[in-house]
C-alpha cells in the first residue's frame, strides 16, 4: 500500500498564499533593524550540543527534554563527544558562538545583530504546539549599558505595533547579577519560602528546588502559580549597581513613551539571563501569548570561554505574531500572483507571444502564459485568479496587424496597439 506523506507532527506546510503575509512581517522587521543599526546573520540549523548544555543550562526544560539530536542515519553507535550534535532550540546561543568563532567583537567592540531562523523543539503538539516555528530576533552583544536594553525593547515594541500585531503589555523584571549579595542572596531568600511550602508544590518544582529554584515562578501548573504569588521579589534583593541600571533602564522606557509593567515573578525559563527580562504578552492569545521575550545575558560569553562581553537581546515567535495580527482582525491580500498574462487564440501566434512574454518578464514585470492548451474564454478566467491587471491577447487578427490587444482586467477596457509599443505602454499604465 502507498504511503501517504505527511509533513511531520507538530510541523507546518506554509503555502504560497500565506507565504506574502510571512514576508510581510519578516520585510518589516529587516526594515526596523536596519533603522537601529542591526545587520543580519545566518547560522547553521544544527550546532554541537555542549553549546546549549552550556548556556541555556542543564536543568531547563530544553536541555532536558526538548532538544531534537542530529546523527548520520544507521550509525548505532553512540556518537563522540564533539560530534553530538542538536537542531537549534533557540536563536541567542549559536550567535554568541559564531561571534566568538569569528572574532567580530575583536573587529569592533559591540555588535548587532538579527535573524530570522527556524527554532526547532519537541513540544507535544496537542497542546497546540509547534516543534518546528521560527523565530525572528536581535543580540546586542559588547555593552552593559541600560540604554541598550531600552534601545532592543523600543525596536520590539516598534516591529510589532507596525506589523498589526499590537494589544501587547510589556513585562519588565530584573532578576539581578551574580555578586554575591544580589541574586544568590535572592536565590537564597526563594528557596527558604519555596522550602517551607514544599509539599505544596508539583513534583516537578520539588525537583526544582535542589537543581534551580527561579524555574518555580515559570511552573504552568496552578498550584505553583498560586503559591508563587507570595514568594519573595528579585526587585528587593538587587545589589546597588543592579538597582542603578533597572532604574536607568525604566527611565529609558518612560522617557520614550513605551509602556511596561513590573512583573516580579518574571525570570525567563534560562540561565543565561541576567538584569533586565522582558516579554511581551499579548492579551488574546491564551496559554500562548508570549509574543516577544529576551533580556540581558552578561555571563553568557564568558560561559562559552570568550572574553566577557555583556549582551542583550530578544527572540519573536512569527507564528505568535501572526496569530496576534489575526486576533486584532488584520488582514492580508496579495497583490496578485502576475501583472500582465498573455493569451494566445490561435497557434501561428505562439512565436510572437514568447519573444513578447520573455521581453516583458525581461523589464522586471510579473508576466506568465498558459500551457495547459486552454480555450482563450479560460484562459481569461485563469488570468483573473492571478490577479493579473492587463491580458495581452494575440489572435490571427492582431497577427497580421503585427498589433496586440491590450484589455485591462480592472475597467473591463480594452485596446490594440502595434506590438513594439505594448511593453511602453504597460509600463505606463502600471506605475498610474
Ligand atoms: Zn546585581
Ligand atoms: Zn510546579
Amino acid at each position: 500500500m502507498a504511503i501517504r506523506y505527511k509533513a511531520p507532527r507538530g510541523t507546518k506546510d506554509i503555502l504560497p498564499e500565506e507565504v506574502g503575509e510571512w514576508r510581510f512581517v519578516e520585510e518589516r522587521f529587516r526594515n526596523w533593524c536596519a533603522r537601529f543599526g542591526y545587520r543580519e546573520i545566518r547560522t547553521p540549523a544544527f550546532e554541537d550540543l555542549r553549546l546549549f548544555v552550556r548556556t541555556v543550562g542543564e536543568t531547563s526544560d530544553i536541555v532536558q527534554k526538548q532538544m531534537f539530536a542530529v546523527m548520520p542515519y544507521g550509525v548505532s553507535q553512540e556518537p563522540d563527544e564533539e560530534e553530538r550534535w542538536v537542531l537549534r532550540p533557540e536563536g541567542t546561543a549559536p550567535v554568541a558562538r559564531a561571534l566568538l568563532e569569528h572574532g567580530l567583537l575583536h573587529q569592533s567592540p559591540l555588535v548587532k545583530v538579527f535573524y530570522i531562523a527556524p527554532i526547532f523543539r519537541y513540544e507535544r503538539p496537542q497542546a497546540g504546539r509547534l516543534r518546528q516555528h521560527h523565530q525572528c530576533g536581535v543580540e546586542a552583544i559588547g555593552s552593559p549599558h541600560p540604554l541598550l536594553d531600552v534601545e532592543v525593547i523600543v525596536l520590539g515594541y516598534r516591529f510589532l505595533s507596525s506589523v498589526g500585531a499590537d494589544g501587547f503589555t510589556i513585562h519588565l523584571n530584573s532578576i539581578g547579577c551574580l555578586n554575591e549579595n544580589c541574586r544568590p542572596r535572592y536565590r537564597q531568600a526563594l528557596l527558604a519560602f519555596l522550602q517551607a511550602q514544599e509539599p505544596r508544590l508539583c513534583p516537578d518544582c520539588r525537583r526544582r528546588l535542589n537543581t534551580n529554584p527561579l524555574r518555580v515562578l515559570d511552573c504552568k501548573e496552578e498550584g505553583c502559580r498560586t503559591i508563587v504569588q507570595e514568594a519573595p521579589l528579585s526587585l528587593d534583593y538587587l545589589c546597588a549597581d543592579c538597582q542603578d541600571h533597572f532604574a536607568t533602564v525604566r527611565e529609558g522606557l518612560e522617557a520614550l513613551g513605551i509602556p511596561y509593567e513590573l512583573d516580579g515573578r518574571l525570570v525567563r525559563g534560562l540561565d543565561y539571563y541576567t538584569r533586565t527580562v522582558f516579554e511581551f504578552v499579548h492579551s488574546k492569545l491564551g496559554a500562548q501569548s508570549t509574543v516577544l521575550g529576551g533580556g540581558r545575558y552578561d555571563g553568557l560569553l564568558a560561559e562559552l570561554g570568550g572574553a566577557s562581553a555583556p549582551g542583550v537581546g530578544f527572540g519573536c515567535g512569527i507564528e505568535r505574531v501572526l496569530l496576534a495580527r489575526q486576533a486584532n482582525q488584520q488582514t492580508y491580500s496579495d497583490e496578485g500572483v502576475v501583472d500582465v498574462f498573455i493569451a494566445v487564440a490561435s497557434p501561428q501566434a505562439e512565436p510572437v507571444a514568447q519573444k513578447l512574454l520573455y521581453a516583458l518578464r525581461q523589464t522586471g514585470l510579473r508576466v506568465d502564459r498558459d500551457y495547459l492548451d486552454r480555450s482563450l474564454k479560460s484562459q481569461m478566467r485563469y488570468a483573473s485568479k492571478l490577479g493579473a491587471r492587463f491580458v495581452l491577447l494575440l489572435g490571427e487578427e492582431e497577427l497580421a496587424e503585427e498589433t496586440v490587444t491590450v484589455r485591462d482586467m480592472q475597467r473591463g477596457e480594452q485596446q490594440r496597439v502595434p506590438i513594439a509599443s505594448a511593453t511602453e505602454l504597460l509600463k505606463e499604465l502600471l506605475s498610474s
